[in-house]
């Protein structure tokens, strides 16, 4: 059993990264990338801090956008419209989940496609449905860097995506239909999950329960990508798959932490570099 270490190659990502901005940076371009992040919710804070972190280290201009959980969504879409018409800033991120009083559709909709680095709008989620250049969401982009890494070619696998969010999920299970993989995408009206996981050659799970993926689950030399995150009460960072007796049968399995997580925001670095790269020349 291999362990996909997300941590490694995540390092290697960023050390790339920070060389491609100081390229930018030879020719006066600092990529700027621009948080916003609504209400105390300590996760979402956690997060976002870990973005500004990496994105200091990489060289990346940050800028981290608090508001009240109060505040309305016209306020919201004032700043977002604000970032839009910063020339620098080519990225706009907005943590999620946002309150309920506020329309996520909306928000997310508002922001310039071209400064889209998170891939939550529908355009770009539209452009990398039909296989064409667009921002990917962090997450999916991340796990396919990993195996790419790890030289497994999804072509022609029977691939089982569990969880059918539009973060995690969908944009996983485009992206391995993209690399010609037969995909089933499972969720939680899903009929007897373990049906499905046994007859798959790779599973991606992200659905947030502690040990839904069990070793019965699973065929041997299964490929097993974690996307779960879940705090356990002693403050232990777990995934959704059941590590001990899963890495038992498979052939490589992500570790959490240390494998999907890292790759997150490696990738979120990579598409605010791309973005800066596609900044539009102001003449004058
Ligand atoms: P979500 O709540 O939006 O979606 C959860 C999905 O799981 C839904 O599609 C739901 O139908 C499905 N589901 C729920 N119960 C199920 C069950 N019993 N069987 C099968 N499917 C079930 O969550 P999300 O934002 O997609 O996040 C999912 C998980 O991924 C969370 O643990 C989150 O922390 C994690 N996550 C990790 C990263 C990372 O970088 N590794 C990034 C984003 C999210």
């Amino acid at each position: 059993m291999t362990i996909l270490d997300g941590k490694k190659l995540s390092h290697k990502i960023r050390e790339n990264v920070k060389l491609e901005v100081q390229k930018l940076q030879k020719n006066n371009i600092t990529p700027g990338l621009a948080v916003i992040l609504v209400g105390s919710d300590p996760a979402s804070a956690a997060y976002v801090n870990m973005k500004s972190k990496a994105c200091k280290e990489a060289g990346i201009y940050s800028m981290v956008h608090e508001m009240p959980e109060s505040i309305s969504q016209e306020n919201i879409l004032e700043i977002i419209e604000m970032m839009n018409n910063n020339s620098n800033i080519d990225g706009i991120l907005v943590q999620l989940p946002l309150p309920k009083h506020v329309d996520t559709t909306a928000i997310l909709e508002a922001i310039n496609p071209n400064k889209d680095v998170d891939g939550f709008h529908p355009y770009n989620v539209g452009r990398v449905v039909a296989g064409l250049d667009g921002f990917i969401p962090a997450t999916p982009y991340g796990v396919m860097k990993l195996l790419e890494e790890y030289d497994i070619n999804p072509k022609g696998k029977n691939v089982c995506i569990v969880g059918a969010s539009n973060i995690v999920g969908k944009p996983m299970a485009t992206l391995m239909l993209n690399a010609n993989a037969t995909v089933e995408i499972c969720h939680i009206f899903t009929d007897d999950l373990k049906k499905h996981t046994l007859n798959a050659d790779i599973i991606c799970v992200g659905v947030g329960i502690v040990n839904l993926i069990k070793d019965d689950m699973v065929k041997d030399d299964v490929i097993i990508i974690d996307i779960g995150i879940n705090r356990l009460e002693s403050g232990k960072l777990t995934g959704d798959v059941d590590f001990n007796a899963v890495s038992q049968k498979c052939s490589y399995i992500t570790p959490v932490p240390g494998g999907v997580g890292p790759m997150t925001i490696a990738m979120l670095l990579e598409n605010t570099v791309t973005s800066a790269k596609n900044r539009p020349i102001v003449k004058g």
